[in-house]
């Protein structure tokens, strides 16, 4: 059986889950809904993807001359799932409509997390998905920091985890976000929302963050210290994360030390738009020392949630058990094990 999946919103998430899941064995992509007649749709259509569209926006289409395949009512009816990829605050507006349609959804971090009936990330928490009928995967930062924190509790027990999120300014379309020009605090009273998102995850887990964001739009820098029992050496740290799903290890001999340069890697290596789902730390950054270890790591913002979206289907249908599915879709996304390079 393979389960019908529709996308409302077709921005820098959208597309890729789009993408993604045109890849699932066990999925059908229905069709991707939007809002506004722009070049985006364009290329949809031209890739072959079915275009629903706002009931609206059908003159502007129209106008447009874009080809589209019916509304987004019409989408969402036919679909089994509904992937809300819609800008922060969006995708909670839409759930009455999902409610009334009597559809599962899944929503984007940008999204409350009382959305949904639960918090999702692949790693952390597959399982509580299980037969839930609205799920939240967390944001790009959530789910990096998780990732690792996930991957480390496997084989250490974990005190708490302090965090500096650098963050990058806007994606690479967005040509009217700032800063271009300052380091903002984000934001000025401590914490910043990130650690609480963490824990919509891991109920208990002790985090304290604080974010600052910059003028990029390449990728997310963290900064991290986790407090451990025990005294776990740099060698067990490092083997630890590259046995981890989703965590790429940047080898000590490869020279980098940038955002820029781990994506001209994902560019050399023929990652499509550059993508890089995987979670990329900087083995040389490891540090690890009475307890403590720290260590910097790179979040693609703009890809790492797409498995987890894939993976979020799965658990609610119940379709595979969590290392079956993380496995499914890493293969069909191509994501690599151990290092990055
Ligand atoms: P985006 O602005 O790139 O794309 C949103 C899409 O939704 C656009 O196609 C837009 O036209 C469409 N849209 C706007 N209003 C709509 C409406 N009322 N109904 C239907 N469609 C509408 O946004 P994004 O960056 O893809 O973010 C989507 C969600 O994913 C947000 O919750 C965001 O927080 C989350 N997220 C974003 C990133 C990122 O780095 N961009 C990373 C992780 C999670």
């Amino acid at each position: 059986m393979k389960i019908k999946v529709g996308i409302n919103g077709y921005g820098t998430i959208g597309k890729r889950i789009a993408d993604a899941v045109i890849k699932q064995p066990d999925m059908e992509l229905v069709g991707v809904s939007k809002l506004n007649a722009d070049y985006e749709a364009v290329t949809a259509v031209k890739k072959g993807i079915k275009l629903f569209v706002d009931e609206n926006s059908i003159e502007k289409f129209k106008n447009a001359g874009i080809d589209f395949s019916g509304t987004k009512l019409e989408m969402i009816k036919e679909a089994q799932v509904i992937i809300d990829a819609t800008p922060d605050g969006v995708g909670a507006k839409n759930k009455a409509l999902y409610i009334s349609e009597n559809k599962p959804a899944i929503f984007q971090g940008g999204e409350e997390p009382d959305v949904a009936d639960v918090s999702f990330s692949a790693l952390c928490n597959y399982d509580e998905a299980n037969g839930k009928k609205y799920v939240r995967v967390v944001s790009c930062n959530t789910t990096g920091m998780l990732r690792i924190v996930c991957a480390l509790k496997k084989n250490f027990k974990i005190k708490k985890v302090r965090v500096v999120l650098i963050r990058r300014a806007a994606d690479p379309r967005e040509v009217k976000k700032g800063p271009i020009n300052s380091i903002v605090l984000n934001p000025v009273q401590l914490p910043s929302h990130h650690a609480d998102d963490a824990k919509t995850v891991l109920r208990d887990l002790d985090i304290f963050t604080m974010a600052y964001v910059v003028p990029t739009t390449l990728m997310h820098v963290h900064a991290m210290s986790v407090q451990v029992e025990g005294n776990p050496s740099k060698e067990e740290v490092i083997k630890t994360l590259e046995s981890s799903r989703r965590i790429l290890g940047i080898s000590r001999g490869s020279g980098i030390g940038s955002t820029a340069e781990i994506i001209e890697t994902a560019r050399d290596i023929g990652r499509v738009r550059y993508d890089l789902p995987e979670v990329a730390f900087f083995e040389d950054s490891v540090h690890s020392s009475n307890g403590e270890i720290f260590l910097t790591y790179a979040v693609h913002q703009e890809s790492i949630v797409v498995p987890e979206n894939v993976d979020a289907v799965r658990a609610m249908f119940k379709l595979k058990e969590k290392e079956e599915s993380i496995s499914l879709t890493d293969s069909t996304l191509g994501l690599l094990r151990g290092r990055l390079i």
